[in-house]
């Protein structure tokens, strides 16, 4: 029996909120009535298949490690199924190829269930978009049977250091602050240095289970020497059981419990062929990290704040309409009507701007590359504002249902703890503040910086 009152609150969609749904929020300007389809078809796979296990996902209450786990890969082996992780995968690949719009789609209608769930299939984009940038078909050919088969796999992207974070997803600083480095030896590179944070990060076995088949590896960010500058960085493949790789326990955290599973790693004179140095020329390292892992990271970010402020939004508009004051449903008095147009206004301008991002991307020609200033600017600005609208979402969507949202049945506080790491993750809420900046009259330097 529960301690506390269950909520009159449900995660799944009870009601019809035409403004909520893929026809409505996803404009045909960028995208296909198909593809609008597609989303369709994922959000409806989402209400039934995930809504129902989100809390089984990081173990229930009592955080059982092994319910979580297993629930983890077997929603995740069912989103494999469907197809999701091979969307940015080129056709000849036995991808989908799938237009960015309609994977920011999708990454939205994911994270209604959940952001974590959303980003475990994200991190196989994130090595896909970083290999096809740099036109490693060589590489895209020797994982694809992985990704595009049966079977489940997961892959971390590595960047977080024991300095600070933010000192790497800082373009002022040129990646002379990190400290993982790559040394040249005749046919290999040899990395030495520390990772804090990458997920899903630790030994090999951990990553295997009934549904899931196993760890791809880390996509680490190194520099062979820190002195060179954007010369220097790169962008290293690290197969999951190289030798000289050293983890710790999986941190214990806020939210996104076990869909992380972070750790530290450990690189102690790993050795690795020189072909899983992803960047070829000089300079393009810098460019992939700035561009397709920080800055489209963001963005990716932002699609998955805005699924989950609308998730947050239903459960608060089905609550509300139970919810009685002297006669009336709350979500009808003005005040509380107010406050839900207003939580709404903030979720859809944050929707119509990551897709209007998404969108510029396709069209490097006239918006300029991921990396430049001007691009990073608006992912940054399309994380910052999804960030402080999911938020401000999260926050009203409490006070709306005072302690039935307080309690863990109403989801309003798993969806809490979950979405403050997007806002924070990639160098911070103030790193994008900073790279707006950065966009809008920069570049400038820090006065004095010292590394
Ligand atoms: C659940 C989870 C998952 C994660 N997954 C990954 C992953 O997959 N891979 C990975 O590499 N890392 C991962 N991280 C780490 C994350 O990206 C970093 O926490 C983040 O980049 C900030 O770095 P930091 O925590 O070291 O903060 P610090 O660098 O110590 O900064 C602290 C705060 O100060 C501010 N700040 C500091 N310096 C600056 C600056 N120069 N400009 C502007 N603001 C600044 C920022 O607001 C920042 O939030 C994850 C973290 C969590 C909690």
């Amino acid at each position: 029996m529960n301690a506390v009152p269950a909520p009159r609150a449900s995660t799944a969609s009870i009601a019809d909120y035409r403004l909520l749904e893929p026809a409505q929020k996803y404009t045909r300007a960028f995208c296909t009535e198909e593809e609008v389809q597609i989303a369709g078809h994922i959000r409806d796979f989402v209400n039934k298949e995930i809504m129902p296990f989100r809390h089984d996902l990081e173990g229930g209450w009592h955080r059982d490690e092994k319910l979580a786990k297993e629930t983890l890969h077997r929603l995740y082996a069912k989103l494999v199924d469907l197809g999701v992780t091979k969307t940015n995968l080129p056709e000849k690949f036995g991808g989908l190829a799938y237009s960015p719009v309609v994977r920011q789609m999708i990454n939205e209608e994911l994270s209604r269930a959940d952001i974590g769930l959303a980003t475990k299939v994200g991190k196989i984009h994130w090595i896909v978009s970083v290999m096809a940038a740099a036109g490693r078909e060589d590489l895209l050919t020797e994982f694809a049977p992985k990704i595009v088969g049966a079977d489940s796999w997961t892959a971390c992207v590595a960047i977080t250091e024991p300095a600070g974070g933010a000192n790497i997803e800082d373009p002022a600083l040129e990646f002379r602050t990190v400290r993982t480095i790559a040394r040249e030896d005749g046919d290999s590179y040899v990395i030495n240095g520390h990772k804090l944070w990458p997920g899903p990060s630790g030994y090999a076995d951990h990553f295997k289970s009934r549904h899931l088949s196993g760890h791809l590896g880390y996509w680490t960010v190194a520099t062979t020497d820190p002195k060179l500058g954007p010369e220097g960085a790169g962008i290293f493949y690290v197969p999951p059981d190289a030798p000289g790789l050293e983890f710790s326990n999986p941190y214990e955290k806020m939210g996104f419990s076990w869909t992380e599973s972070n750790s530290d790693i450990w690189f102690n004179d790993v050795r690795i062929p020189k072909r899983y140095r992803i960047d070829t020329q000089p300079g393009q390292g810098a460019q992939l990290i700035n561009g397709f892992v920080i800055g489209l990271g963001r963005l990716a970010g932002a699609a998955r704040l805005v699924g989950l402020s609308d998730a947050v939004l239903e459960i608060v508009l089905n609550w509300s309409s139970n919810r009685i004051i002297a006669g009336t449903p709350m979500r009808e008095r003005s005040m509380f009507a107010g406050m839900l147009g207003e939580m709404y206004r903030a979720i859809d301008m944050a929707r119509q701007y990551y897709l209007t991002i998404t969108w510029q991307v396709t069209k490097p020609d006239i918006y300029g590359a991921p990396w430049s200033r001007e691009m990073k600017a608006k992912f940054s600005n399309a994380r910052s504002f999804a960030g402080d609208t999911a938020q401000m979402v999260c926050n009203r969507a409490m006070e709306l249902m005072g302690a039935a949202g307080y309690a863990y049945e109403s989801h309003v506080e798993k969806y809490m703890r979950d979405y403050k790491i997007v806002q924070m993750w990639l160098g911070g809420a103030q790193r994008d503040r900073i790279d707006i900046a950065q966009g809008l009259y920069g570049p400038f330097k820090w006065a004095g910086s010292e590394f």
